[in-house]
């Protein structure tokens, strides 16, 4: 049986368990980068190489290439109003409704206890952190995750948790103008930022 070169074989390899990529497209990558000059898969290496710089925001958990992210180093963002959200993709789609000024905070996933991830995994002791430690400035927080199971149960958990530790925060998530079970991240800047205005209060 024919194989590729060890060398091209072991970057396909690699290629083919980022997220999305298939073996096919694999092959088709890992050629592409194999035929193109030195100069680019010498420029592509210091790229990967200066991905070890990017770290998490310490404060709201985005990603951030120093101990505080640029959206947390804006001073004249609205303090009274945080939104909560999945992943780091998700500040870039906040953002570009142009809806929301206030500051994030980041849970990096959401409880599904099938795939063993539990409360404990998230940065949902942080989150209490910060609303306690804001001492009554934070007056909202909108968990801007997805209506799913997995969304629902995580919602749920953190509202019953705000009960305890900051009572009077409005805890709102968004309008379900985002069809049942679809994911924000796929959501236009229009849909997603109407689902901001008109979010409801749980
Ligand atoms: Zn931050």
């Amino acid at each position: 049986m024919y194989n590729y070169p060890y060398k091209l074989q072991k970057l396909i390899n690699e290629v083919s368990r980022l997220p999305g990529i298939g073996p096919k497209m694999a092959e088709r990558i890992a050629l592409y980068i194999m035929k193109r000059e030195p100069e680019y898969t010498e420029n592509f290496k210091e790229i990967l190489d200066g991905v070890k710089d990017i770290t998490l925001c310490t404060r709201c958990f985005n990603v951030s290439d120093g101990n505080i992210c640029s959206i947390c180093a804006e001073d004249n963002r609205d303090r009274l109003i945080m939104c909560v959200l999945e992943s780091p993709e998700d500040v870039v789609m906040v953002e570009r409704t142009g809806k929301f000024k206030g500051y994030y905070h980041i849970l990096h996933g959401l409880i599904n206890p099938l795939n063993n991830m539990l409360a404990e995994n998230l940065r949902i002791r942080e989150l209490c952190d910060r609303v306690k430690g804001s001492n009554g400035e934070i007056k909202e927080l909108i968990l801007a995750i997805n209506h799913t199971v997995e969304g629902d149960a995580t919602a749920l958990y953190i509202s019953e948790l705000m009960k305890e530790y900051a009572a009077g925060v409005k805890i709102t998530r968004l309008a379900k103008g985002l069809p049942t079970g679809s994911d924000i991240k796929y959501a236009d800047e229009i849909t997603l930022g109407q689902a901001i205005v008109e979010r409801k209060e749980m």
